[in-house]
């Protein structure tokens, strides 16, 4: 089932995500209806927060992507998707400047500061632990995703001037995401 993707002022999106205890059916076709909405979509990842959920699940598929100052090779060896329960960065390292832009805020890309690289430690969908090490675009997906997972959101980490430019297209999103159901 495909979700529409809740935008940036609505309410949902600042919750907290609650840890998953165990993997049911349930979270199994959550992880489904969520890889679907982010490939309809066309975005790189997806949080539960922005369907309205609580779990701490994300996804990620960086499959076929290139993108300025990004290269494929630094994700060759993650198998993807990743679908990610209860995600957490057990070390993070060295630091890359780059476009960011969420799902959640249509149409803004903005230049965010991030960690290089990371080790990002999580269970799959069959109950393993997995370690999974993300350089360069992965490392700025996992890092956008979890800050999903703790209620921050990409206007969070935009620079006071940023902030400024794009002020009158945030208000005008916000205003929306408050309006819109779900
Ligand atoms: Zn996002």
């Amino acid at each position: 089932m495909r979700y529409s993707v809740l935008t940036y002022g609505h309410a949902e999106l600042r919750r907290k995500t609650q840890p998953v205890a165990a993997i049911t059916e349930d979270i199994r076709r959550l992880a489904r209806d969520m890889l679907e909405t982010m490939y309809a979509s066309n975005g790189l990842g997806l949080a539960a927060q922005q369907i309205g959920r609580t779990e701490s699940l994300c996804v990620i598929d960086l499959t076929g992507v290139r993108r300025e100052g990004s290269n494929p090779i630094d994700w060759a060896d993650v198998p993807m998707p990743l679908v990610m329960l209860n995600p957490a960065v057990a070390q993070s390292s060295g630091e890359q400047t780059g476009q960011e832009g969420c799902l959640s805020f249509p149409e803004i890309f903005v230049t965010i500061k991030r960690a290089a690289e990371v080790i990002v430690v999580f269970l799959n969908l069959s109950g393993q632990k997995e370690t999974v090490v993300a350089r360069g675009l992965l490392a700025r997906a996992v890092l956008h995703e979890l800050d999903h997972l703790h209620g921050v959101l990409l206007s969070d980490r935009m620079s006071a001037v940023q902030k400024v430019s794009l002020a009158a297209r945030l208000k005008r999103l916000r205003k929306q995401g408050q309006e819109q159901r779900g």
